[in-house]
């Protein structure tokens, strides 16, 4: 295949020295969990998300679950409290709700930015409700002055799912630009899941937070609610970040805005090149750094798009074709209806992006162009 989705080794391979030596600098220390290549990654990630701590733990998935544990240790949230998320995100975010005892409450996305519905949160807050947790899906922030006036008008927990858009800058009024997701809400989960923007060798997550509070109670939940040395305040997990995936981290994260770059380039590309009717292109916001974890368009005749795409030697991939209610593990317990989410679901097809250049995404637009 000329363009497959998204091939790892591609992704990687420009950073392959860098990764090795890094590697045996771990190897030779003798020194595999909780050291200096973990510590070293916590301050770079603070500093980039603009926070005031980061915790280091095992994937994107545990750091949601820690986030609404320790608010629960901390009196913040209590069983039953009522979270609500946009529906079409991926399911990792609607199982933490549901891991720590809290009911999500599912929400349409936006048309126009595949994000929660600023307009359509404000109807689905009750006495009950706690937290929105905002996903920055696709690498698009998932933040207006709206959002933030509802969170603050009924004292509510913003805890963001930044899984897709580390190295995002939100559009915060007043301060144009320069707010890095991440650091947008009360605290925050990054996922180092191979595929991400920032993409370990392997499994790995991160917190980022300026809530001393949440990052002290998350530390220890994560490593058996222990505060200090066979001392356990709390029934705690094992949730911790390997020194060698740290050290792989701190490699890539080194390069971030090359990367965030680069996809901006092919999303450009994409953007000016493709023309045909039949096909729906994500939108380009003004005062905000999108970073393109995935580019999706959307077509009515969604699978024969693929196939055409895929006899000319293009992969492409859907993120996501079954939303988290409609799976098998969820049967019977969301009901509100969620029209969007399910008419974006039938639609959507994500483009090749991560090693993609402008003259790629110009062929491939070409052959985008060429479907009827
Ligand atoms: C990848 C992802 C997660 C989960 O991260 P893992 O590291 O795979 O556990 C959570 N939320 C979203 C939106 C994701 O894309």
């Amino acid at each position: 295949m000329k363009y497959p989705f998204l091939q790892l080794s591609d992704v990687n391979a420009p950073y392959a020295e860098q990764l090795k030596e890094a590697a045996a600098r771990v190897i030779d220390s003798g020194w595999y969990l909780n050291g200096n290549e973990t510590k070293a990654l916590e301050r770079e990630l603070a500093q980039v998300c603009q926070t005031t701590h980061a915790l280091t733990v095992s994937n994107g998935l545990d750091a949601l679950r820690l986030i609404f544990r320790a608010y629960i240790r901390l009196g913040r949230l209590h069983e039953g409290d009522e979270v609500i998320v946009q529906a079409n995100t991926y399911i990792a975010s609607v199982l933490a709700i549901h891991d720590a005892g809290l009911t999500p409450v599912l929400v349409d996305p936006s048309e126009s930015t595949y994000n929660l519905d600023s307009s359509l949160i404000e109807r689905s807050i009750t006495e009950k409700t706690r937290a929105i947790l905002v996903v920055h899906l696709y690498g698009t922030p998932c933040w207006d002055s709206k959002i933030k006036e509802i969170a603050e008008r009924h004292d509510l927990l913003v805890i963001e799912d930044n899984a897709q858009a580390i190295g995002a800058l939100a559009d915060t009024p007043g301060l144009n630009g320069t707010n890095p997701t991440g650091g947008l809400g009360h605290a925050a989960a990054i996922s180092f899941y191979p595929t991400k923007n920032v993409g370990a060798l392997g499994d790995a997550g991160a917190i980022t937070s300026s809530d001393t509070q949440l990052i002290d109670t998350a530390r220890a939940l994560a490593n058996y609610g222990s505060d200090r040395r066979y001392h356990n305040i709390y029934q705690g997990f094992n949730c911790r970040m390997d020194e060698i995936q740290a050290a792989f981290l701190r490699v890539k994260l080194r390069h971030l805005d090359d990367e965030s770059q680069a996809r901006h380039l092919a999303a450009c590309a994409y953007d000016e090149a493709i023309t045909n009717p039949l096909i729906r292109k994500p939108e380009i916001f003004e005062g905000m750094r999108q970073v393109w974890h995935q580019y999706v368009i959307r077509c009515e005749e969604r699978d024969r798009l693929r196939q055409h795409l895929l006899d000319n030697g293009v992969g492409t991939d859907i993120h996501y074709a079954t939303p988290p209610h409609m799976q098998p593990c969820y049967e019977g317990t969301f009901s509100n209806p969620l029209p969007m989410t399910e008419r974006l679901a039938d639609q959507i097809v994500s483009l090749p992006i991560a090693t993609i250049t402008p003259s790629d995404a110009q062929a491939i637009a070409h052959l985008i162009n060429t479907f009827k």
